[in-house]
């Protein structure tokens, strides 16, 4: 039994607290405290440049963001997705009424494998939702090209993306729409918040709209909208915590390269590693149980849960295993046999800024004295 200190996944990064009291002091002095304020507008200017995207939308987290974006669309009838994500992204398409129709995922890169996506269009399909899965981006060449020559819509859940880079630029510019989430636990983080990022003026004005109400002037409601809006608060939080996002990407990636050094000889333990993208941000560091390990999943993780390590069984279960997704009329049953195996196996290991190099390394001695 270990007495220091529980070790979880992650642990929120929060800037330094003198830097956001002048900033309540704005906001005591202003009373606007939300409804598009200076710092929500400040923002939304500020993370356009540092992600390099057109458009942004705040919201009061990424599930919100996710329902408004689908909505926003217009889609109807069948929206296919992968079960191996967070349980928010398909609920984002019952909140809108919506059949999610579960494609596998593929081996390497743990995204919506593109191969298979085309078995499951129907003539109800009218989207696809793919994740870019621990931040590694999706197959967005494949996947376009598929939405084309079936005049589907995509929206990318890229609630792990932030920052993520591709050949082309930002991975936040690729599909109609691509949602981040600023949760407490993600690499970014307003405590809660979350965003739509939109390739032109008219969208984001109407999804502006969309997460007000419907409102598009004092007396005017055009939408059934709903209440998505970021309020000063996170926004400051947030203009302080893009000072400091670059070196905790840094500092996590050698923490990423430091349990790649310590695990690679390890048989049966298997790190994740699909083909880097141009610039990631290290915001898992999932591994995979094989039958070769001496010990099975649940019993590495509970071992090191004994031993104050919290890991993750990110993403454990399916999504398919959730009982609201147990009798999903016209989709076609699929075969979700590599996300059913990968589910099984991983582990996602503590990553955050604050994590040291020591503790990684003893994490990393857990995992090897079996
Ligand atoms: C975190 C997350 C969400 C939800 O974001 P919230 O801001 O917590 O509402 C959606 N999808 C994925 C893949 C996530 O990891």
């Amino acid at each position: 039994m270990s007495t220091s200190k529980p070790i979880y996944v992650t642990q929120p990064d929060l800037p330094p607290l003198d830097d956001l009291i002048p900033m309540l002091e704005q906001i005591w002095d202003s009373r606007i405290l939300t409804n598009g304020g200076p710092f929500h507008q400040q923002l939304e200017d500020a993370l356009c440049e540092y992600l390099g995207v057109p458009y942004i939308s705040l919201f009061a987290n990424g599930t919100i963001a996710l329902v408004t974006a689908i909505r926003a669309l217009g889609i109807t009838g069948e929206v296919i997705t992968t079960p191996y994500s967070f349980v928010a992204t398909a609920h984002a398409l019952l909140w809108n009424d919506l059949t999610p129709v579960f494609v596998d995922i593929e081996p390497t890169t743990l995204n919506l494998d593109p191969a298979k996506i085309e078995a499951a269009i129907t003539p109800q399909t009218t989207a696809i939702l793919p994740v870019h899965c621990y931040g590694n981006p999706c197959d967005v060449e494949a996947i376009e090209d598929i939405a084309d020559r079936h005049s589907l819509q995509v929206v990318y859940d890229a609630a792990h993306a932030f920052g993520v880079k591709c050949h082309c630029g930002s991975i936040l510019n690729h599909g109609d729409l691509s949602v981040l989430s600023f949760h407490a636990t993600k690499v970014f983080n307003t405590l809660e918040g979350g965003a739509i990022v939109c390739q032109d003026a008219d969208t984001k004005r109407y999804i502006d709209q969309l997460k007000n109400f419907g409102f598009t002037s004092e007396t005017t409601v055009v939408e059934t909208g709903i209440n998505g809006k970021m309020n000063e608060f996170n926004a400051a939080v947030g203009l302080l915590q893009l000072q400091h996002v670059d070196p905790a990407i840094e500092h996590r990636e050698t923490i990423d390269v430091a349990y790649r050094q310590g695990l690679k000889d390890i048989p049966g333990i298997r790190c994740h590693s699909p083909s880097e993208p141009t610039r990631s941000n290290y915001s898992y560091f999932p591994i995979f149980v094989e039958d070769d390990y001496p010990l099975t999943r649940d019993q590495l993780y509970d071992k090191l849960k004994a031993n104050g390590i919290n890991g993750r069984r990110y993403f454990y279960p399916l999504i398919t295993e959730f009982t609201m997704y147990w009798d999903l009329e016209d989709s076609v049953p699929a075969d979700l046999s590599v996300a059913k195996d990968v589910a099984e196996r991983v582990i996602c290991l503590p990553i955050y800024s604050e994590l040291s190099i020591d503790k990684v390394k003893s994490i990393v001695k857990q995992i090897v004295s079996i």
